[in-house]
C-alpha cells in the first residue's frame, strides 16, 4: 500500500500538486479539506453561520458527510446530496476552519480519512496528514508559498468559478485561517522533521510536480 502525505497552508497549491502526482503515480487523491468544508455546509444547512461549542457538539451527529470517488473525481455528499459545487464558497472556507478546531469534528473526519488510507494507494492532502493521519507515510511533503501569492491564486480560482469575492476579503480570510490552522490545540499544521519542504512562490505547478515527483521517486526507488 502506497501512502503519500501532503500538508500545507491554504492556497499553497496542494490540490493541483496532489492531482498531478496522483496521475503520474496512479494513486487516488483525497482532499481532506473538502471533508471539513462538507461538515461546514452541514452546519450552514442547519442555520448555524457561527455555531457555539455547544451547538457544534449537539449537532455534529446529525451531519452526515461522505466522500466518494466517481470517474476519478472526489465528490462530497451531505446526507444524499452532492454538495461538491458549494465547497469553495468563502463562507464555507471560513466556517470549515472554525469547526475544524473541535475534537468531535476531528473524530468524525478521522473515521472518514482512515478508512480511505487503509483501502487505497493514495496521496492525501491537508493540515495534519504528515503528523497525525499518516505518521508512517512513505513520503511526506510540506508545501508553502508567500501569502500574497496564495491569496492571488485563491482569488483567481474564485473568479474563474464565478464565486463572488474581493481580493481583500480572500487575503483576510486566508490570514485568519493560517493563524487558526497553525495555532489550534488539536492537530495544528506543523512541519514534521522528516518532511520534504517545497516553497512554490516562484514555481509553476508543473515545476512543483517535477520536484516532488523526483523526491518521491528517490524514496520509493522509482525511475525518474
Ligand atoms: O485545505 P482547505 O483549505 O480546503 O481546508 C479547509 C479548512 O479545513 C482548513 O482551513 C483547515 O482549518 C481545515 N483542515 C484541517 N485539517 C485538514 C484539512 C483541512 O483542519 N487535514
Amino acid at each position: 500500500m502506497i501512502n503519500i502525505a501532503l500538508d500545507g497552508l491554504s492556497g499553497s497549491g496542494k490540490g493541483a500538486l496532489a492531482d498531478g502526482l496522483a496521475k503520474k503515480l496512479n494513486l487516488i487523491h483525497l482532499d481532506t479539506g473538502a471533508i471539513f468544508r462538507g461538515i461546514a455546509c452541514g452546519f450552514l444547512d442547519l442555520g448555524f453561520t457561527d455555531p457555539t461549542n455547544e451547538e457544534i457538539e449537539n449537532n455534529i451527529n446529525s451531519i452526515n458527510v461522505s466522500v466518494k470517488i466517481e470517474d476519478g473525481k472526489q465528490l462530497v455528499y451531505l446526507n444524499s446530496e452532492n454538495i461538491t459545487p458549494n465547497l469553495r464558497k468563502e463562507e464555507v472556507s471560513k466556517l470549515s476552519s472554525k469547526v475544524s478546531i473541535h475534537s468531535v469534528v476531528r473524530e468524525k473526519y478521522l473515521q472518514i480519512v482512515n478508512t480511505f488510507a487503509n483501502n487505497y494507494d493514495c496521496i492525501i492532502d491537508g493540515r495534519d496528514i504528515t503528523s497525525i493521519v499518516l505518521p508512517n507515510a512513505d513520503c511526506k511533503i510540506y508545501l508553502t508559498a508567500d501569502e500574497n501569492v496564495r491569496a492571488k491564486r485563491r482569488y483567481d480560482e474564485n473568479v474563474a468559478k464565478n464565486i463572488p469575492c474581493t481580493y481583500k476579503e480572500v487575503l483576510e480570510n486566508l490570514k485568519e485561517r493560517d493563524y487558526r490552522d497553525t495555532h489550534r490545540d488539536i492537530a495544528p499544521l506543523i512541519i514534521v522533521p522528516d518532511a520534504f519542504i517545497v516553497d512554490n512562490s516562484n514555481l509553476s505547478i508543473d515545476e512543483t510536480i517535477d520536484i516532488c515527483y523526483k523526491y518521491i521517486a528517490s524514496k520509493l526507488g522509482l525511475e525518474v
